[in-house]
């Protein structure tokens, strides 16, 4: 059999390793992490930092195929790997996702439509772009936020010389950071595309995505949107994954608003939003990622069911036995020992007969 090698050792690592091992891959995941989420369903692992060039060349040299579920990785080390393996999704899509002054001018590159935004690289571009953009605002790292990590609002009284302050620590070498008007959407949706080697595509149903303290809370499908709405998101990510040669899968989220979608941002890897798809979908995320990245044919994204995904984060995971109780109730948890707040611990799945839309 082939093996997959995984950087990153998350849970989502741990979900697309459960996947290929359905599939009778073996999977041998990189990460920094002892003990990982995902290393500890796995074959095997190498326990490095992404940037050590020596411990790629021996990971690489034990794989068939390399993908991510992590898309931080240095452009160095993916381009060791890439002399060595095939690379999925390659060099080209993570150097796009990784950076959002990237990402949205990839966006309205290819005619899709983001927030008004300003690269900014000082306060004074910043006292610019808030001058051009206007209040409200949101100012962003270009690169490495997560989870709302690396932002700060620009609201009618914040002096942006703070703001720039409160930024700077989380601002790359380059300091480089991002100015976004601030959207009052109707709400948030995603769309997960998945996209092979010969161009096969198909897209599981935009999800309805609601936020609590800045990390994703609920996902619920199908989302209220405008039947319209619904073709146009799948549309979106799927010309985005096309433009970008894509082979994996590519997550987009969008803010719906009264004037139409906005693309947010993307990930080219499973994604929180997707992980529904383990219980209501013929073929779920991790399985179609898998079957992209091997080069195998595409699964159906058919949705046999409704469903509302729950993150589980930090203390909500004490409540496990609870939710077991629960006959519509589907429960994952990743394996992680410590329940840090903020931590993404698990999620739970409930599900009931699809409706009509
Ligand atoms: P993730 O964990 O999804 O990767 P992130 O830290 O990369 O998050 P974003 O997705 O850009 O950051 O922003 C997090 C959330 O903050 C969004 O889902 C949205 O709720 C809110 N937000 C971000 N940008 C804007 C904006 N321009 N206008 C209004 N709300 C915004
Ligand atoms: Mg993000
Ligand atoms: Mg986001």
């Amino acid at each position: 059999g082939s093996t997959i090698g995984i950087i990153g050792g998350g849970q989502l690592g741990r979900m697309a390793a459960l996947a290929a091992a359905r599939l009778g891959y073996r999977v041998h995941i990189f990460t920094p992490e002892t003990d990982s989420p995902a290393a500890q369903v796995s074959d095997a692992a190498t326990i490095a930092r992404y940037d050590d060039q020596d411990a790629i060349e021996r990971f690489v040299c034990s794989v068939d195929v390399v993908t991510f579920e992590f898309e931080n990785i240095p452009a160095e080390s993916v381009r060791h790997m890439a002399e060595h393996v095939p690379v999925r999704p390659c060099w080209s899509v993570l150097e796009v996702a990784q950076d959002r002054i990237n990402e949205k001018r990839f966006f309205n590159s290819i005619g899709i439509e983001t927030a008004p935004w300003r690269a900014v690289g000082s306060l004074d571009e910043l006292k610019t772009a808030i001058g051009e953009i206007g209040r409200p605002a949101v100012l962003k790292t270009a690169r490495l936020g997560y989870d709302g990590k690396g932002q700060v609002r620009i609201g009618p009284d914040t002096d942006p010389a703070e703001a720039w302050a409160a930024l700077g620590k989380g601002l790359d070498q380059a300091g480089q950071g991002v100015l976004e008007g601030f959207i009052d959407f109707l709400g948030e949706i995603s769309v997960i595309v998945a996209r092979g080697h010969d161009g096969e595509w198909a897209a599981f149903d935009p999800v309805w995505n609601v936020h609590r303290d800045h990390i994703l809370d609920t996902t619920t499908v199908p989302a209220p949107i405008a039947p319209s709405l619904i073709g146009q998101a799948m549309d979106i990510a799927h010309r985005a994954a096309e433009a970008l040669g894509v082979v994996g899968l590519l997550a987009v989220e969008m803010f719906v608003t009264p004037n139409g979608l906005l693309a947010n941002e993307m990930a080219p890897r499973p994604h929180n939003s997707g992980h529904w798809t383990m219980d209501a979908c013929v073929t779920d995320q991790f399985e179609q990622f898998i079957r992209a990245v091997c080069g195998l044919p595409l699964g159906t994204p058919e949705r046999h069911s409704d469903a509302e995904m729950k993150n589980l984060i930090g203390a909500d995971a004490e409540h496990w036995l609870d939710i077991l109780k629960d006959p519509s109730a589907r429960l994952h948890l990743y394996g992680k020992a410590e329940a840090r707040p903020g931590r993404k611990m698990g999620h739970v799945n409930r599900i009931r007969p699809r409706s009509g839309q």
